[in-house]
């Protein structure tokens, strides 16, 4: 390595996507720094599902059946109407994975984390926060601050963006994130799993919007409705909404996690920009309706890290392997959000439910169904 730098890479955010990155990175044999500010990960489950893609990726780095132990597998799912079942999918035959595993998104992170201490220790340093990156002609230099407020420099070949949807990197590097909020908001919200629907996910597209339940570890299941204007957005509310739609009873009062909330779509006019890379949700926004975003991310991740390899070793052709993963990882996040805009479109509450419901029995009759299987688990990565 040059004298005039510290590390390869210093990636900064370590949610799920940077410690990803920091475990390929691992394995390529880079040095690297994971500078992540929060303490511990957040209790928030969030993106609860991992989809076979990119289960693929984290099997390769020995945490797929780690993951597999701890979560529930999602092995098909079924599409219920007004007055009954539409369809099935089934996600069958569609990888060595044949399943999207639920799992909450503190459980993916923890073990993420893990695997990074396997592979490296010392590389994720908690409880600092960046407050600048100076990206110089032979190296870039960031800046951090402890939680004891001294300040640090460490500088290095690149500087990787995986601080999420408000990204400083991006903004200190200049690069537009341009988009825009949809109509649409959601309340979502895990309980108890009263239901029968067992390791089956559920979607009810009913005339006042869609109603779904995925199953979760431990006798939980996650709800996430269509929210309606003037909803108060309590568990009450919610439970009274599933009431409503569905006619099942979900007892509020075991609520773990509620969270309202609207979505976006943003997408970087670039991921590159000098020795600044950006990745995940710092270089693109999808709604969650459809559980992409993460997923999205931990792709790029490997995409990234490899083109990072390429890079530092001066393997790079003609066509520089970071403007390849630049023009690769732009294509998946716009094929994601218009995934997601499908979605929250069919989700939507209509005046007459039947020609809706025309249509999704034919999406999920052969010979359709296998299409809409790999579609919605990722398999057009
Ligand atoms: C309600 C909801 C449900 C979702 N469900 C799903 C789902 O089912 N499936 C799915 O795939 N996706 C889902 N998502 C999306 C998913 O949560 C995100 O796409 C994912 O968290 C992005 O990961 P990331 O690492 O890119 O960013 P983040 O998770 O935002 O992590 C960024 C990290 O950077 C750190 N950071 C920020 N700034 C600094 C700084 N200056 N210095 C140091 N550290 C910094 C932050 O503390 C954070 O830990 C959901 C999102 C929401 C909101």
């Amino acid at each position: 390595m040059s004298p005039d730098v510290d590390f390869d890479a210093v990636v900064v955010g370590g949610g799920p996507v940077g410690l990803f990155l920091g475990c390929r990175l691992a394995r390529r044999g880079l040095s690297f720094l994971v500078l992540e500010q929060r303490e511990a990960p957040p209790p928030h489950s969030r993106a609860i599902g991992i989809h076979p893609p990119a289960l693929e990726l984290l099997g390769r780095l020995g945490l797929a059946d780690r993951m597999v132990a701890r979560g529930v597998l999602i092995r098909g799912a079924l599409v219920r109407g007004e007055r009954g079942v539409l369809g099935e999918l089934e996600f069958s035959g569609v990888s060595p994975y044949p399943f999207i595993l639920a799992l909450p998104q503190r459980d993916t992170e923890t073990l993420l984390e893990a695997r990074l201490h396997e592979l490296r220790p010392g590389t994720l340093r908690r409880g600092v926060s960046v407050v600048d990156v100076d990206d110089g002609t032979s190296h870039a230099t960031v800046t951090y601050r402890d939680n004891a407020g001294e300040v640090h420099q460490v500088r290095a070949r690149f500087v990787v963006g995986a601080d999420g949807h408000r990204s400083l990197v991006r903004q200190l590097a200049g690069i537009a994130y341009p988009g825009r909020p949809y109509q649409d908001r959601y309340l979502m919200g895990d309980f108890e799993d009263t239901t029968t629907y067992g390791a089956t996910a559920v979607i009810h597209v009913t005339q006042g919007g869609v109603v779904e339940a995925f199953p979760l570890p431990h006798g939980k299941r996650r709800w996430v409705v269509r929210s309606e204007p003037g909803l108060r957005e309590g568990a009450e509310d919610l439970c009274r909404l599933i009431h409503t739609r569905t006619g099942l009873h979900v007892p509020a009062s075991t609520c773990s996690m509620l969270s309202p909330f609207g979505v976006g779509r943003h997408l970087a006019t670039r991921f590159v920009k000098g020795r600044v890379v950006l990745v995940g949700d710092a270089a693109h926004e999808v709604s969650p309706i459809g559980g992409q975003g993460m997923n999205l991310g931990l792709l790029d991740a490997a995409a990234l890290a490899g083109a990072l390899e390429q890079e530092v070793r001066g393997e790079g052709s003609s066509r520089s392997p970071l403007l390849a993963y630049q023009r690769q990882r732009r294509r998946g996040a716009r094929v994601a959000a218009r995934q997601a805009e499908f979605n929250m479109f069919f989700g939507r509450p209509v005046r007459t439910p039947g020609p809706r419901e025309r249509v999704l029995r034919v999406m999920l009759a052969r010979p359709l169904r296998p299409l809409l299987a790999r579609l919605f688990t990722m398999r057009w990565l």
